[in-house]
């Protein structure tokens, strides 16, 4: 039985969102270590980022790391800001958002605004799985959210580029979405859900003694 799970992040919108989707695993975050250099994200894919954030995590707390690595692909985009969603452009959120609509509006009318949300969620330092389900020693798990880019912001909920992705089936963006409802269907909700049997397979027995 392991005992807790460290939070490998140093976004706060993410440590929250990670928080409510895994009730009832003991967690703790990376501020109850000394202080770590984040890794560089040097893979070309989500996965591939996700093991080096949660690998580099586990060798620095000695505990197993759960990393989420995810960004926001736009068919109109040719599928960016993908893995560079975080660092699109200079500045804030707000900045970053920006430049994606003036990109997307300089490709045009017809430039297609489906979207998805991708989140990856690896976790380093877990005992006792089989080496068949290990990619790199960590487990992996993926979840992905299809929408479209609106054409102004909404919503104030949320972060990053919640307020330009709409949910087509609720015709409401993420930012205009309570907590639970994003969690419900979100490209995290999803990874984290398919993640939750085996943490509590690991973890929940020692959480109910603590
Ligand atoms: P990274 O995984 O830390 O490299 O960065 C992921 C980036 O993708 C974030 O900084 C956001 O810009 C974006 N992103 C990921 N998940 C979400 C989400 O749930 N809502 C809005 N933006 C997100």
């Amino acid at each position: 039985m392991a005992g807790r799970l460290v939070i490998a992040t140093g976004n706060a919108h993410k440590v929250g969102e990670l928080r409510a989707l895994l009730p009832g695993i003991p967690l703790v975050g990376l501020d109850a270590f000394a202080p770590m250099a984040a890794p560089d994200e040097t893979a070309p894919d989500y996965a591939g980022n996700a093991i080096i954030k949660a690998r580099a995590a586990y060798a620095h707390t000695g505990e197993p790391s759960l990393a989420d690595d995810s960004g926001l692909e736009v068919d109109g985009l040719d599928g960016a800001p993908g893995v560079h969603s975080a660092r699109y452009a200079p500045g804030d959120d707000a900045a970053r958002r920006a430049a994606l609509l003036a990109n997307l509006a300089a490709r045009g009318p017809g430039a297609a605004r489906t979207a998805r949300f991708v989140c990856v969620i690896a976790i380093a330092g877990l005992p006792a799985l089989p080496e068949g389900v290990l990619v790199d020693g960590c487990l992996v798990v993926r979840g992905v959210c299809e929408g479209r880019i609106v054409s102004a912001e909404r919503g104030a909920g949320g972060f990053g580029y919640d307020p330009l992705f709409e949910v087509p089936s609720l015709g409401r963006t993420f930012a205009e979405l309570t907590s639970e409802e994003k969690h419900a269907l979100s490209h995290r909700g999803r990874a984290a859900t398919a993640l939750l049997p085996a943490l509590r397979a690991l973890f929940q027995e020692n959480h109910r003694r603590a």
